[in-house]
């Protein structure tokens, strides 16, 4: 994985439509942006196939954000890693808090699933974070730990650190919070995967969050619905 460079994702969760990814990828298509920034949009599997073929010849990749552990099967509803690999994607988000809180996903499924991924030629972005409760307790790197112990496959996968209590609340967790919990994650992991921050990142924080050390990038949810602030986000990267 190449260090030097930054990510910047896109979780559009359950929002979007055809014809607003395509607006949206009609103002993205107009900017230029630095060399070196990685830029992956994980909207609804509905889209993902257009988005995907959509983006043939701009420096964008597709990502899907969730994957079934298995290959194919009885599992109704449910989507493999090797068919969003199939309808373009290079990515797929996993374990992200509200898949771990809403669906009961634990670590030891979504370590599954990042490897499903990988099987697949997919790059899992692999998601960690501590509830408020948690941090409240003290417990902050005690569960981020654990979570990396169990959630982590063989391979070459980007991490995200997102703070439950800091995800679509609109407020970021501080620099000081972030570079200590991302120095943890970088010492556990021992620097050898990209470590992106999420939780209420936007245009008027996203430059301070990305020049803490040991940041790699920034996974973004609400702010990455509109194109012109997304592409402030890029800018700051
Ligand atoms: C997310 O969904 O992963 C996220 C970080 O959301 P938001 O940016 O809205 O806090």
């Amino acid at each position: 994985m190449n260090r030097s460079k930054r990510t910047i994702v896109a979780n559009w969760k359950m929002h979007g439509s055809l014809s607003m990814a395509r607006d949206f990828l009609e103002v993205i298509a107009q900017q230029s942006f630095a060399a070196g920034v990685e830029i992956v949009i994980c909207p609804p599997a509905t889209l993902l196939y257009e988005m995907a073929h959509q983006i043939t010849g701009l420096d964008i990749r597709v990502g899907a954000q969730d994957c079934h552990a298995e290959k194919e099967g009885a599992f109704t509803g449910d989507i493999s890693a090797a068919m969003l690999k199939d309808a373009g994607c290079g990515y797929v988000i996993v374990g992200h808090s509200e898949r771990r809180s809403q669906h009961g996903e634990t670590s030891a499924l979504v370590k599954k699933k990042a490897q499903a991924a990988l099987d697949a030629g997919l790059v899992p972005i692999i998601c960690i974070g501590e509830t408020l409760a948690e941090r409240q307790a003290g417990r902050a790197k005690e569960i981020v730990g654990q979570q990396l112990r169990e959630s982590l496959p063989e391979g070459d996968f980007i991490l995200a650190y997102e703070p439950v209590w800091a995800i679509g609340s609109g407020l970021a967790a501080t620099s000081d919070d972030i570079s200590d919990m991302h120095t943890y994650i970088v010492s556990q992991t021992h620097g050898a995967h990209a470590v992106l921050y999420g939780g209420s990142v936007k245009a008027a924080n996203a430059r301070e969050i990305l020049t803490i050390a040991g940041v790699s990038g920034v996974l973004v949810g609400g702010a990455s619905l509109k194109a012109e602030e997304f592409c402030k986000i890029i800018a700051a990267a």
